[in-house]
């Protein structure tokens, strides 16, 4: 289990999150929710050990991730952040396989072995048709589903080893609706068939709802709601974080909740 207890953070003097605890258990979805700026982006990279709490602690199974070595942690935990940008030409294999670095001594290559798991990851995500293609040529979609190869690479493929966490920042931000619902059901399927635990942040309230079965809402880096999704997905949530009149309601054939935005609460 993933777990913030409690966590503030600032950059220099300016708060972004204060005393904000959650927890996603394993195999569980949780995703962070938020207008633009309430610290979605901030809580993601203090859940992956990439930023300090200035208070709180964040734990892995019950280990602070300070107490971990960075490979340890990097087998466990991966993150996908918002866009890829690469400055050389590395073609969508390289990229599979730099997910592999915490596997590797100071001054290893990769082995044959890495090369099957980067393969086996970029089949797991629909890319290996793609393998030799340069990832700059990719649409914005094949780089997001090739990203997640690579964060998929890091983990240890051992079955006995303890579960393991992704963790994606936006993931569906900037693309159409076909990579939309790919990505979706990529993230649907890496749960069920990979034992992945998920966080992911996002704005868009209608993927939420689709995928996640529990959510925090974050409004100017405090916790406004967290809890199942049908519990914090409500008309009064939504008004007091986004200052938007909503409608909320079940849809019928895919039995999840559906939000569709009416008006500002300043135009009602
Ligand atoms: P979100 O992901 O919800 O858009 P962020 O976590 O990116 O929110 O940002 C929260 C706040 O922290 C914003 O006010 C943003 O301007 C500020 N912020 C984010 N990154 C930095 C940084 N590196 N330095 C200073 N302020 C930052």
């Amino acid at each position: 289990m993933l777990r913030a207890d409690g966590v503030s953070f600032a950059y220099g003097d300016e708060a972004v999150l204060d005393e904000i605890t959650v927890s996603v258990s394993e195999g569980g979805l949780l995703g962070v929710l938020g207008p633009n700026g309430s610290g979605k982006t901030t809580l993601l990279k203090l859940l992956a050990g990439l930023l300090t709490p200035a208070r709180g602690e964040v734990s892995l199974d019950g280990l602070r991730l300070h107490g971990f070595a960075r490979g340890a942690l990097a087998r466990r935990l991966a993150v996908v952040p918002q866009e890829t940008e690469l400055i050389f030409d590395y073609t969508v294999l390289d990229v599979a396989l730099m997910g592999r670095y915490p596997h590797l001594g100071p001054f290893e290559f990769e082995g044959p072995g890495d090369l099957d798991i980067a393969r086996r990851m970029l089949d797991a995500t629909g890319t290996a048709h793609l393998e030799t293609r340069p990832f700059r040529t990719l649409s914005g979609g094949e780089r997001q589903r090739v990203a997640i190869a690579s964060a998929l690479a890091q983990f240890d493929t051992d079955v006995s080893s303890p579960g393991r966490v992704l963790l994606l920042d936006e993931p569906t931000a900037s693309l159409d609706l076909a990579a939309q619902l790919d990505i979706m059901a990529l993230v649907a399927r890496l749960r069920e068939e990979h034992r992945t635990t998920v966080v992911l942040c996002t704005h868009d309230l209608n993927l939420a709802a689709r995928l996640c079965d529990h959510l925090a809402l974050l409004r100017e880096g405090t916790l406004a709601a967290a809890g199942r999704t049908d519990e914090v997905l409500t008309r009064d949530t939504i008004a007091g974080v986004y200052g938007v009149e909503a409608d909320v309601h079940r849809h019928e054939a895919t039995d999840r909740l559906t939000v569709l935005p009416l008006r500002t609460k300043e135009s009602a």
